[in-house]
């Protein structure tokens, strides 16, 4: 097989290496109703898909580091000023202002809950995660929205403290790379090339 495509940013521009189209063999679709008649071909297209994080990037990259960057308003002028954000988010919804990036790793391994949860047996298209996937809402002192993740380690209950785990080892540079697990977890149980940070 080719080499995969990459890309690198030099001197303000995006250069591409390698292959981003992969030629794969098709196949013939038989009807079996009518003797194996030939009635078309499967075209398999392998796609590389070039996501540009934008002002998130500084978000994905704490997560291999073990710190969970958030966001605050710091506009004097905004009605809700001093308003914090987890997920990451690059402006002001009130005021459309750059939010000022915060490190809330430590209010998150002390003050997180969980605010609700579900548990899904199935899952769609390029799942990595292990089913049932038990996503939970989690909520932080002090920020204003509550964060979609998913907990390792035990049940989901309404209330239950958690703490978040890194993929520090081989991180990924997705929002898998940051889990949680029920505080007072042993470090010994947390998945493969996780840690506390
Ligand atoms: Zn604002």
């Amino acid at each position: 097989m080719s080499k995969q495509g990459t890309v690198r940013v030099v001197n303000g521009r995006y250069k591409f290496s390698g292959e981003f189209h992969h030629a794969t063999p098709n196949t013939p679709i038989t009807n079996d109703d009518e003797g194996g008649k030939l009635v078309g071909v499967t075209n398999p297209r392998d796609m590389t898909y070039v996501h540009t994080y934008g002002g998130e990037a500084v978000f994905f990259e704490g997560l291999g580091k073990g710190i969970l960057y958030g966001t605050r308003c710091d506009n004097p002028k905004c009605e809700f000023t001093g308003t914090q954000y987890i997920p990451f988010r690059i402006h002001c919804p009130d005021c459309l202002g750059r939010n000022t990036v915060v490190d809330f790793t430590k209010t998150c391994r002390t003050t997180a809950t969980v605010h609700t949860f579900m548990v899904c047996e199935r899952s769609g298209a390029f799942n990595v995660l292990d089913k049932p996937i038990k996503f939970i809402n989690i909520e932080f002192e002090g920020v204003g929205t509550i964060l979609m993740s998913y907990l390792s380690l035990g049940e989901p209950t309404i209330g239950m403290k958690v703490v978040p785990i890194f993929r520090t080892t081989d991180p990924t540079f997705t929002i898998t790379d940051l889990s949680w697990v029920p505080e007072g977890a042993d470090e010994g149980d947390l998945p493969d090339g996780f840690t506390f940070g």
